[in-house]
């Protein structure tokens, strides 16, 4: 696509998930404040569905990954340790005329304001971790932040987790959670916010095993998103060129996608050797080295991380199921074609007429049935057409109609939302048939 009709695909995407109940602009009621972005009735679904997803396949399918739930507010050392007080830092100019804010790096040309071509002030240093304080006293108060990256809670609970579980080297810990970055410049919807959620998994080794291991979990975290996104030729690694490195890694790859604006980091992996155990046994004064049980080997596991944006991801799994396709009568049908696993709804019930009390019975009794074991929507609003542009927009991928002919045979229609094609299936066998679809 042109570069213009890509970059509409964002304005695209905004706007279908402002209209259908996805995704909102926060405070928006105020004017809004950039960053920040709320999830709807259908995208907190989605969202919950994206992020189970992740956690089935890296927690609960494994037995080498156990999974935590880290507090967003640390213990500021914390954040001295990590490096983040010192380093997190984005550099910033200001234009002289209009006072307006800018990262030099995100600029076509950095030379002038693009607003009003003012000249700038020299570059400044800007720490994007967002300060906060513990306590109510003053004088007391406790200088704090809120995390910067999800990952550090983790280093934090390493021993924890060793002294109260089995887990035995290698294994990782995993965490969903938020993060708080104040970024410069929050732009292209979810993709840069100052609030979003991270995906981890810390994979502690043995130094020895550690190539091993980031090959792994490399293949293993292009492979999850390539079995979810439809075009996986849209999903690549590039690996950081040797000034990109941090001093203890010997290699980094970013998993991107190829979004409207070029190709865009969506997960780190990073190979963080023992750098963060180090450091946290450093300033915690705290022995937080391993003791293997067989050979009785002590050290201080490397370790393999993967670091994904939840939203970010999110973003782009939304960009890759946009569709829109012409209609024989010359409309334009806009379906987000997102695989069924993620999707809000799996079904959504419709009754053919709202004024016929036996479709209505009969639809409510299918509803309740699929209701306890799917996720589904109850649409007896409009007129079909409406219903189905609804549904497609929202990304259900079957609707289920109960008609005329349901009461006479027993079977109703189950609508594509990808082909538009329609079978009809006994009421009997629509749960069994659902099952098969899912977990294709
Ligand atoms: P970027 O270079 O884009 O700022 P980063 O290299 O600082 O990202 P990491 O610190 O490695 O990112 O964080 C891991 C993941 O968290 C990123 O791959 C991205 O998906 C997500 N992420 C980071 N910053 C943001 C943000 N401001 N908004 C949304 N997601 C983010």
């Amino acid at each position: 696509m042109a570069e213009n009709n890509q970059n509409d695909l964002v304005s695209k995407i905004t706007s279908l998930c402002k209209r259908r109940g996805i995704i909102f602009q926060n405070s928006e009621i105020y004017g809004g404040v950039q960053g920040f972005y709320d999830y709807g009735p259908i995208g907190s679904q989605m969202k919950l569905n994206w992020k189970n997803n992740w956690w089935q396949e890296n927690v609960v399918k494994r037995k080498d990954v156990v999974g935590i739930d880290g507090s967003i507010i640390t213990h500021p050392r914390v954040w001295e340790a990590s490096g983040h007080v010192k380093n997190f830092a984005d550099i910033m100019v200001e234009c002289k005329k209009c006072h307006k804010r800018y990262r030099p790096d995100l600029l076509e040309d950095p030379s002038k304001c693009p607003d009003c071509s003012g000249q700038f002030t020299e570059g400044r240093k800007y720490n994007i971790l967002f300060e906060t304080e513990i306590g109510v006293i003053e004088g007391e108060k406790l200088h704090a932040y809120l995390r910067g990256e999800a990952c550090q809670t983790i280093y934090l609970d390493f021993k924890n987790v060793v002294d109260s579980t089995r887990v035995k080297i290698p294994f990782g810990i995993a965490q969903i959670g938020k993060a708080f970055r104040n970024e410069i410049t929050p732009k292209n919807f979810l993709y840069r916010t100052r609030e979003f959620e991270q995906w981890d998994i810390q994979y502690f080794v043995h130094p020895n095993d550690m190539d091993k291991w980031f090959e792994y979990w490399k293949e293993n975290r292009i492979n999850w998103y390539k079995s979810l996104f439809n075009n996986s030729k849209n999903l690549r690694f590039r690996q950081h060129e040797s000034d990109e490195l941090a001093f203890y890694a010997k290699k980094a790859f970013d998993i991107e996608y190829q979004a409207p604006w070029g190709w865009a980091e969506m997960e780190g992996i990073h190979w963080r050797s023992d750098y963060d155990l180090t450091q946290h046994s450093k300033f915690s004064g705290q022995d937080l080295s391993y003791t293997d049980p067989v050979t009785h080997e002590k050290y201080l596991p490397w370790i393999t991380e993967t670091s994904g944006g939840v939203d970010r991801s999110f973003f782009f799994l939304l960009l890759d199921a946009y569709q829109e396709e012409a209609t024989k009568s010359g409309e334009t049908r806009v379906f987000l074609k997102i695989n069924p696993k993620i999707a809000a709804y799996k079904m959504a019930v419709i009754p053919l007429a709202a004024n016929k009390p036996d479709l209505i019975a009969k639809a409510e009794s299918i509803y309740q049935d699929l209701n306890k074991k799917y996720s589904v929507d109850w649409d007896d609003s409009s007129n079909i057409g409406k219903k189905y542009r609804r549904q497609d927009e929202i990304g259900t991928p079957w609707c289920l109609v109960v008609d005329f002919q349901t009461l006479e045979d027993d079977t109703v229609s189950i609508r594509d939302r990808d082909t538009m094609e329609q079978i009809r299936l006994k009421s009997d066998e629509i749960d069994s048939w659902l099952q098969i679809q899912l977990n294709k």
